[in-house]
């Protein structure tokens, strides 16, 4: 069960910065859709996530600016450290959201205090697995290859279970958090990286 990595100093946060950087540099590579040559323009980011010791560079959030005059166009690479504009790391929303569904009302009770996640924001992100994850794009394609795997309504318990199968918890949750990357960026890009 991934879960506890969260939790230990800083190697697992950092570890999550390394794969942003590699879908950063993937995407200034492949660069504007015009020809045109992409130059970092990152967002300030302010996560909250109860940790103290949470790197330096949680605070910016990976993007890019086209350099060519008429186009000028933003790309933000997907990530597997922020999902969406959420203020929480994605990892935090999808372990605690997921242990809402399990069967510890104890665990999730220390996990949330841990975190600094109160019980309203909890709530609104059960709202956003039941109610807006399934109407995405990008989920009316992935689901496609999962089902029958993955059941909406336990979504994403279901998720973390189907990728939390390993010895290698650092491996398992990258590869969640890259499969429900196309999250992180504008419905435009979304159809884009889906495909
Ligand atoms: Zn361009």
């Amino acid at each position: 069960m991934i879960g506890q990595e969260l939790h230990h100093g800083e190697s697992f946060w950092s570890f999550l910065i390394s794969v942003d950087k590699d879908l950063a540099e993937c995407a200034r590579q492949r660069g504007c859709s015009c020809g045109g040559r992409l130059h970092r323009a990152d967002y300030p980011r302010a996560p909250r996530s109860g940790l103290d010791d949470l790197p330096e560079d949680y605070r910016c959030r990976f993007s890019f600016c086209c350099d060519r005059d008429g186009c000028r166009k933003r790309l933000t690479p997907p990530s597997v450290r922020f999902l969406g504009r959420k203020v929480y790391l994605g990892a935090v929303v999808i372990l605690i959201s997921a242990m809402r569904q399990g069967p510890s009302p104890r665990r999730l009770r220390e996990q949330s205090s841990l975190f600094g996640v109160d019980r309203a924001t909890i709530t609104r992100w059960q709202a956003f697995w039941r109610d807006h994850v399934p109407k995405t794009p990008f989920w009316r394609l992935a689901s496609a290859r999962l089902v029958p795997l993955i059941e909406i309504v336990t979504l994403p318990l279901s998720l973390v279970e189907a990728f939390g199968r390993t010895n290698d918890p650092y491996q398992d949750w990258v590869k969640l958090l890259r499969f429900l990357s196309p999250l992180t960026v504008s419905d435009s890009e979304m159809i884009k990286i889906s495909r």
